[in-house]
């Protein structure tokens, strides 16, 4: 089955709606068993991201570690503040390539027998029986189950007010040309200002760089505040010596990632899964480490509920979506409360105050794999409050607090 060919087949096990990372990544494993259907309202898969994870995200993953789907591998990076100071994270990390990742899933699943319906949006649901019934453009699908991966904005998540958004990370860039080797930046507080936003820089393998600005606020920020200032940077700040500016045929890299609370993940025979499903991780780095430890086992639980034909709101329920603590989805949480008002003098601070984390507890923060245990082990809360390490001790303690 061609990708962009309309399949005649009107009834499906499972529809995936949304041929983002996550349903593309849970549709390769659940097509191996069940007859699947990937509807997409885009003329093909996204690719206006790219991914850093941890080396770690693809243990249990072994047909993803290849070195033809990862750009490059990265052993550090840089946190920088206005003022140039800089904290250097290390640990293992790999930069995917999106094109080769995301072409990767769509043949193994068209291998599988799946199929693709691109350029297709889904508006509408109804039961019959023992189905689920979507309406994509003009057609009618009947499913057993429906997984729902159209992200935050997804319709049914809205209209079943599925999800407490706090805020919002506002992400605008673009793969730029390179004429030398930058260094790694998670985030780089550039411009001073009374509203931080960061620059991130990830050189791929092929002389280029993914280039973006990241604001975060209550409401999505504007793209058209955050253009000039990513323009300004990569043709005009002290960085532009790594880039040969910027030009139409960039490739344009930009989304709006949610922070906040999941109330829900699944509803009568619709199974929520991928950011809407994961919607706390306040940092943009959590998302897909997420997906890639849990996808495998959400696919084999998912397909025990077919085969026992249990797919009611709360068997869906039952299938946890993500492998992060609850301590760490409250720190998350907490942090992002602060973060969304921090000035660069604020900034300043944490860059100054992670100077004082060991690099395990900065990869936990970062990638979504924080414990208790982590922030409050003997060794790290005597670093902590001998530096005075007043953010992390501070939201720690809440994240401790019972109903928080
Ligand atoms: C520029 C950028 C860089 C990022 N970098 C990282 C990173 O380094 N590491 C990391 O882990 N995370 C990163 N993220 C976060 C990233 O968004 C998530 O990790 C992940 O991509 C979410 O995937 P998803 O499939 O759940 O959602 P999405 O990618 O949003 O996919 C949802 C899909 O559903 C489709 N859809 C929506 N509505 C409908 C409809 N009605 N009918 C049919 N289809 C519909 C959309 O067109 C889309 O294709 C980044 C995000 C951005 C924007």
């Amino acid at each position: 089955m061609n990708r962009n060919n309309t399949p005649t087949q009107d009834s499906y096990d499972v529809v995936v709606l949304g041929a983002g990372i996550a349903g593309l990544l849970l549709a390769s494993e659940i097509s191996k068993q069940y007859s699947t259907l990937v509807v997409e309202k885009g003329l093909s898969p996204p690719k206006t991201k790219y991914w850093l994870t941890t080396k770690d995200a693809v243990k249990g993953n072994p047909d993803l570690d290849d070195e033809s789907l990862i750009s490059r591998k990265f052993d550090s990076f840089f946190i920088a503040d206005s003022q140039q100071r800089n904290r250097q994270v290390r640990g293992g990390y790999y930069l995917w390539d999106t094109n080769k990742l995301v072409d990767f899933l769509c043949d193994k699943i068209s291998k599988n027998g799946g199929h693709f319906l691109m350029n297709h949006k889904y508006y509408s649901r109804r039961y019959e029986s023992d189905n689920i019934v979507v309406s994509v453009n003009q057609r009618d699908i009947s499913a057993k189950v429906v997984v729902d991966c159209m992200g935050f904005n997804s319709p049914i998540i809205g209209a079943n007010s599925m999800v407490d958004i706090i805020g919002y990370h506002t992400v605008c860039g673009a793969t730029v040309p390179t004429i030398k080797e930058v260094d790694p930046v998670a985030f780089c507080n550039l411009v001073e200002s009374g509203h931080a936003h960061y620059l991130e820089i990830f050189p791929t393998n092929e002389k280029t760089a993914h280039v973006v600005m990241i604001a975060s606020s209550e409401e999505p920020y504007p793209f058209d505040k955050l253009l000039p200032e990513f323009l300004f940077a990569v043709e005009n700040s002290r960085w532009s010596q790594y880039f040969k500016g910027t030009s139409s045929e960039m490739l344009p890299l930009h989304g709006v990632i949610p922070v906040g609370t999941r109330m829900k993940t699944g509803i009568n025979r619709v199974f929520i899964y991928g950011e809407g499903a994961q919607v706390h991780p306040a940092s943009t780095a959590a998302g897909l480490t997420q997906i890639l430890q849990s996808y495998r086992r959400v696919a084999k639980e998912l397909g025990s509920r077919i085969q026992s034909n249990q797919l009611g709101g709360k068997s869906l329920e039952g299938i946890s979506v993500d492998n992060m603590s609850r301590f760490c989805s409250r720190i998350h949480r907490s942090v992002f409360g602060d973060y969304m008002g921090w000035t660069s003098t604020g900034f300043s601070k944490l860059v100054n105050q992670m100077g004082s984390l060991s690099d395990d507890v900065l990869n936990g923060m970062l990638f979504g794999d924080l414990v208790a245990g982590d922030v409050f082990s003997f060794e790290n809360l005597y670093r902590l409050i001998r530096s005075r390490n007043t953010i992390l001790l501070r939201h720690g303690f809440r994240a401790l607090l019972p109903g928080n």
